[in-house]
């Protein structure tokens, strides 16, 4: 196979550079298979997958695998698929969950949150904090009317459960041009609805989430693109993204989600004043009241 016209775009050295860095992928569904086959079909060289379960006969219409896989594992389908399209990547796979495996971050540049649940980010989040790892999240609204990508470095700005906070749960006080976002699009207990888009939908969302983590390994290159804000919510359709005014379809707007100097699993990060404060744990968060775990819709 032939690299050329990738090379042509992106330069040899962006090439090469990308051929050796790793990236984690956290849960292999809908999202997560395509971003990953996405990276390496952009000259990722490197990936560690992360995902307990199997592909079922209901998940193939809205995954990157097809029948011949049932029965595998997800993350051994993707593999595969990842191979398929580079013969020299290294792929290194985990049946299993990100809470069991957390050390594997110690070996990847950024982390893909491919997963649904709010539950499983605030894992993940706080995994990338210990290990000082970026990650790149995202989530698909309700039928797939939309979705939202977000960049978070725990050293530097919001971690997620800051994020989530702010744009999950705390809409009311989020206000762009003056305008509230609408809370249409999240359920009542302040997590995303689980009604599934189509796959078309989905990979959307999906496909700024991988162009985004490529991005974000180039950031030490002259290829890295700064954007405009750590957070893009897409339009699949007409969405009221704020109350009272709706958006083109396939159109994107940008929020900065700013780090909350309270929050309870970061806030240790920048603590200026010497204390020694110790992060809370998920199940100490949870017994706070402060955020609603859920279990995950595996899809
Ligand atoms: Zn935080």
């Amino acid at each position: 196979m032939s690299w050329d016209r990738i090379e042509r775009l992106l330069g040899k050295e962006v090439l090469t550079y990308l051929g050796e860095r790793t990236v984690g992928i956290i849960g292999l569904g809908s999202g997560g298979g395509f971003v990953a086959v996405s990276l390496a079909m952009s000259g990722v060289g490197k990936f560690v997958l992360i995902d307990s379960d199997v592909l079922e006969a209901h998940n193939i219409v809205r995954h990157v695998a097809g029948n011949d896989d049932i029965g595998r594992p997800k993350v051994d389908a993707v593999a595969d698929l990842i191979r398929q399209r580079n013969p020299a990547a290294q792929v290194k796979t985990v049946v299993g969950r990100i809470e069991d495996h957390d050390d594997l971050l110690a070996e990847v540049d950024i982390v893909v949150a491919g997963v649904d649940g709010e539950r499983s980010k605030y894992i993940i989040d706080q995994a990338c904090i210990e290990h000082n790892r970026p990650a790149v999240y995202a989530g698909v609204y309700e039928r797939g009317e939309g979705g939202d990508v977000c960049v978070i470095y725990p050293d530097e700005g919001p971690c997620y459960a800051c994020w989530a906070e702010h744009l999950r749960e705390g809409l009311a006080d989020v206000s762009l041009n003056g305008d509230e976002l609408d809370y249409g699009m999240i359920g009542p207990d302040g997590t995303l609805e689980a009604e599934p888009g189509l796959w078309l939908h989905v990979v959307r969302v999906a496909a700024a989430q991988a162009d985004m983590t490529l991005n974000e390994l180039l950031v030490d290159t002259d290829a890295y693109r700064s954007m405009p804000a750590n957070t893009v919510v897409l339009a699949n359709t007409y969405l009221e993204i704020y109350e009272g005014q709706t958006v083109l379809p396939y159109t994107a707007e940008w929020i900065n989600v700013p780090r909350n100097p309270e929050c309870l699993v970061c806030s240790h990060l920048h603590r200026t004043d010497g204390a020694d404060e110790q992060p809370v744990s998920l199940d100490e968060l949870a017994s706070l009241g402060n955020v609603t775990l859920e279990q995950d819709d595996e899809n």
